[in-house]
């Protein structure tokens, strides 16, 4: 995307092209101005556009520019903190809300790419989340024990039932969640953005939202070639920079995490490989992650940034750590790369802002924003619609809280990886 190989590698290669879009030129009016066009500000506007109201879509680069163009595709239920961090966080009101909703999300995103038929590689078959050791295997028990208690259909796995869906002896076990699946993340943001403009979404790409005026009435949101001018904005800018709100990219640290694509494995070590087509993460600190893509590409990531020092890292360790999994993979190269910045808050638990009248967002998915990303961006535009009260929000509104040391958090979590990988002892 915008020439740059490293940005959505495979993704952009294998994508189905996006819907035709131009800049905003002139100025215009709606209901609702969506600033972003990844999952949370797509879902919005889908779902407005559903429910009558006119949207207008204002995307600083292209559809899925950000974290949704670039990310392993993991359709996850839940987030990455336990399953009992929520109610202990968030009180015995919102957690128990939030669980159910982000428990059903990926059921959502499905329901999503059936309804709208988009292609983008959906496979609903489950992730395992792989266990590093003993001390891996007794965090999963606990996930396990925490999600089975609310019903969820998760099951631990020995560590035979693991290789055996993995093709790999390397793990002590794993947690098979049936909720969750895969997708190619650029094609499902590209399928988002032609199912809402299908609905009657206006989306402007090459459109950076540079100032917001209240004009009393309604806001004004000014880009480079024109206005929207709309009662209502939704910021669904997440981890980038957004603008006239620098308080939401404030609040997030940038991890880094990249991705590599082997070139289509033959059948016979297709059959080996997750054989049933789950996708994989595993419980280190700087933890590893492995799916296929519907062509059989191995797409291996982990945490990191590919550019200076840290590319050849990366990669070298990549090229080390895929043989060790798998070795007959031994010298595989891989065609692709691409990276990109996942967005950190202090409790890794998402945030709902009101960051001024008539001015909302979600932001914070600490890599998980698939699913949740779509859901929220639902709740938005019932929320706008006025089927969902403040009362019935699945978080409560905070203000922003700009992140502590954010600048040395973010080079320590580029830095880290790099010295992790250099040591390559973290596998
Ligand atoms: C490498 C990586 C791997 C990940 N893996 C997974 C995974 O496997 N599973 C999972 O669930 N999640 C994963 N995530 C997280 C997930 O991708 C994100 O949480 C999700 O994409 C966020 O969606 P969003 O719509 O909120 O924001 P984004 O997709 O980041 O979209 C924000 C958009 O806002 C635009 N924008 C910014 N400023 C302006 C402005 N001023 N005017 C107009 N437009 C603007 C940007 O160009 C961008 O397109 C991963 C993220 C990364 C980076």
């Amino acid at each position: 995307m915008q020439n740059d190989p490293l940005s959505h590698g495979l993704w952009e290669c294998s994508a189905p092209p996006p819907p035709t879009t131009a800049a905003l030129t002139g100025d215009a009016m709606a209901d609702v101005a969506v600033v972003g066009a990844g999952y949370t500000g797509l879902s919005a506007a889908l779902h407005l556009a559903e429910a009558g109201a006119t949207v207008a879509v204002l995307e600083g680069a292209e559809i899925g520019f950000g974290g949704s163009g670039r990310n392993v595709g993991l359709v996850n239920a839940g987030m990455w903190v336990m399953p009992d961090r929520l109610p202990a966080e968030l009180g015995p009101v919102y957690g128990p809300r939030l669980l159910d909703l982000l428990g059903d999300a990926p059921a959502a995103v499905f329901d999503l790419v059936r309804r709208h038929r988009i292609d983008c590689e959906a496979e609903h078959r489950g992730t395992l989340h792989c266990a590093a050791g003993r001390g891996g295997l007794e965090e999963l028990r606990e996930r396990a024990r925490q999600w089975q208690a609310r019903g969820a259909p998760v099951e631990l796995l020995d560590a035979a039932d693991t290789a055996r869906l993995t093709g790999t002896r390397t793990y002590a076990g794993a947690l098979l969640d049936r909720r969750a699946g895969t997708i190619q993340p650029l094609a499902y943001a590209r399928g988002l953005a032609a199912a809402a403009m299908a609905a009657g979404a206006r989306i402007h790409t090459g459109s950076p939202v540079t100032a917001a005026v209240d004009e009393g009435t309604a806001w004004r949101l000014h880009t480079p070639g024109g206005s929207v001018r709309a009662p209502w904005v939704i910021v669904a800018t997440n981890a980038c920079p957004a603008g006239p709100w620098p308080q939401v990219r404030a609040e997030l640290v940038h991890l880094p995490y990249f991705n590599m694509a082997t070139p289509p494995l033959d059948a016979e070590l297709q059959r080996t490989i997750l054989p049933e087509r789950q996708g994989a993460w595993d419980t280190n600190a700087v933890l590893s992650s492995f799916r296929f893509d519907r062509a059989g590409r191995l797409v291996f990531g982990s945490v990191g940034a590919l550019r200076g020092g840290g590319r050849a890292i990366h990669e070298g360790w990549g090229r080390r750590a895929l043989a060790r999994l798998f070795p007959a993979l031994r010298g595989t190269v891989f065609e692709t790369q691409w990276y990109g910045w996942i967005g950190m808050t202090a409790n890794h638990l998402p945030r709902f802002h009101r960051l001024a009248r008539r001015v909302v967002g979600f932001s914070g998915y600490n890599g998980r924003g698939i699913a949740p990303g779509t859901v929220f961006g639902r709740c938005l535009a019932q929320h706008l619609s006025g089927s969902l009260p403040d009362s019935a929000l699945p978080l409560p509104v905070t203000d922003p809280q700009p992140a502590r040391w954010r600048a040395a958090r973010e080079a320590w979590y580029e830095v880290g990886a790099q010295i992790a990988h250099a040591a390559g002892a973290r596998f």
